[in-house]
C-alpha cells in the first residue's frame, strides 16, 4: 500500500464555546478560544490517501485532481469564513480540530476519484493539531448564536 499526501491551507475565524454552558463554565473550559466575536488561525490541513499506483500512471491518485476535491468540498467553503457561523457543513459543531478533521473527512470520503481516504489531519498552530482515521465518532450539534456585538451603535 502506498500512502500519499496533499496539502491544502486556508485561514478562518472560530470561536470554542458550548451554547448550553454558562458564560462562566465556557470561559473556564476553552478560556481564550471563548473570545464571544471569535479569533483567527491560519489552518494547514493535509490528506492522506491509500493505494496502489495505477500500472498506467503510476499515480495512487491524481494530485491535482485531489487538489480540486479538497478546494471544492472544504477548502473554498471554509477560507475567510467564521466556522461557526459561514459554513453548512460545520453548522451547530463546535469547531475544534478534532472536530474539523471529522467534518472535512466526511465531506471528502466519497469525492475521491481513486484511492482510499486514509487520515486527515488539521494544524490549528504550529503547536497544535488532530489527525483522524476515520473511525466511527459522533458528534454533537448544538444551536450557535453569533454573538451580540458591542459595535452597533444606537440610532
Ligand atoms: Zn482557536
Amino acid at each position: 500500500m502506498i500512502y500519499v499526501t496533499r496539502k491544502a491551507s486556508f485561514s478562518a475565524a472560530h470561536r470554542l464555546y458550548n451554547p448550553t454552558f454558562s458564560d462562566e463554565r465556557n470561559e473556564a473550559v476553552f478560556d481564550k478560544c471563548n473570545n464571544p466575536l471569535g479569533h483567527g488561525h491560519n489552518y494547514v490541513m493535509e490528506v492522506t490517501v491509500k493505494g496502489l499506483p495505477d500500472p498506467l500512471t503510476g499515480y495512487v491518485i491524481d494530485l491535482k485532481r485531489l487538489k480540486d476535491v479538497l478546494d471544492e468540498t472544504v477548502v473554498d467553503k471554509v477560507d475567510h469564513k467564521h466556522l461557526n457561523y459561514d459554513v453548512d457543513f460545520l453548522r451547530g459543531i463546535i469547531p475544534t480540530v478534532e472536530n474539523l478533521c471529522v467534518a472535512f473527512w466526511r465531506q471528502l470520503e466519497h469525492r475521491l476519484p481513486s484511492g482510499e481516504l486514509h487520515c486527515i489531519k488539521v494544524y490549528e498552530s504550529d503547536q497544535n493539531m488532530a489527525e483522524y482515521f476515520g473511525d466511527p465518532v459522533s458528534i454533537p450539534t448544538y444551536d450557535m448564536v453569533p454573538a451580540t456585538t458591542s459595535l452597533e451603535v444606537p440610532a
